[in-house]
């Protein structure tokens, strides 16, 4: 529930806020101007996977490999920067964190996406271990923000996850480990014929938890999906290029493309 502004102006002086991210007091904003996140590059990246290149619109791995989402875009390389965003918001979960970073995406996905160019648009379910110590689903935080911008006709919880036994992908430090992790941890028991569809997540480390989202959404019908994330980890493209080494992964995603 939103507070009359008289209401909130005075809480404001009667407690002053401090950064979530590192507790400087910073009187009214929730983020310092240190820790708040930097203006995203959107310069000189690849059409399909958003990387940087200097290889013209699309990048070298993407014509050899390309994702299989329409399209890929997310905001902040997972850099120091970012990365003490996300610790805190791993060990000290705030919703208001993710509804703040909700708001900024909100910002840049307009840049992103033309109003309603999806049908529907889905957060990425957490895992068992992430949900227990957070008690949100921090994506779903942040398409409640990003749908406000109408880039999506809908929003809907269309994935879940199937398994209880499954790790969560963080716990699992061998990259090549996590492509069989991922395999059926989703489902989706609605009838997407023809939907275009925005994935969104937090972060894309190896994107194979995404692949595999992907492939469930894929098989209920949908035309398209693209994917959103705040960030991405420099792992995504070495996961890709060592996907690219291993034909037996490599043909099962270029089966979707
Ligand atoms: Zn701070
Ligand atoms: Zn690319």
């Amino acid at each position: 529930m939103e507070l009359p502004a008289f209401f909130s102006n005075s809480l404001d002086i009667l407690f002053p806020k401090s950064c979530l991210v590192c507790n400087w007091p910073t009187g009214k904003e929730y983020l310092c101007k240190k820790c708040k996140p930097k203006i995203p590059d959107t310069i000189n990246k690849c059409k399909k996977c958003f990387s940087k290149t200097s290889e013209g619109k699309i990048c070298n791995l993407c014509k050899i490999m390309p994702l299989p989402f329409k399209s890929v875009k997310f905001l902040w390389n997972y850099d120091d920067h970012f990365r003490a965003i996300l610790k805190v918001a791993k060990y000290k979960p705030s919703y208001k964190l993710f509804q703040i970073l909700g708001e900024i995406s909100s910002i840049h996905v307009i840049n992103f996406y033309k109003k309603n160019e999806f049908d529907l648009i889905t957060a990425m379910p957490p895992s068992f271990s992430g949900l227990k110590r957070r008690k949100f689903n921090q994506s779903e935080i942040l398409i409640k923000e990003i749908f406000k911008t109408k880039i999506a006709k809908k929003r809907d919880e269309l994935l879940k996850r199937t398994s209880k036994n499954k790790k969560a992908q963080v716990e699992i430090k061998d990259h090549r480990m996590r492509f069989s992790n991922t395999k059926n941890i989703f489902s989706v028991t609605k009838n997407l014929d023809g939907k275009n569809i925005l994935l969104v997540d937090d972060v894309l480390t190896t994107g194979a938890s995404a692949i595999s989202a992907f492939k469930e959404l894929k098989k209920a019908g949908a035309q398209n999906i693209s994917l959103f994330t705040l960030a991405q980890s420099t792992f995504a493209i070495q996961f890709r290029q060592m996907l690219k080494a291993n034909d037996g992964i490599n043909q099962k995603i270029r089966k979707f493309n």
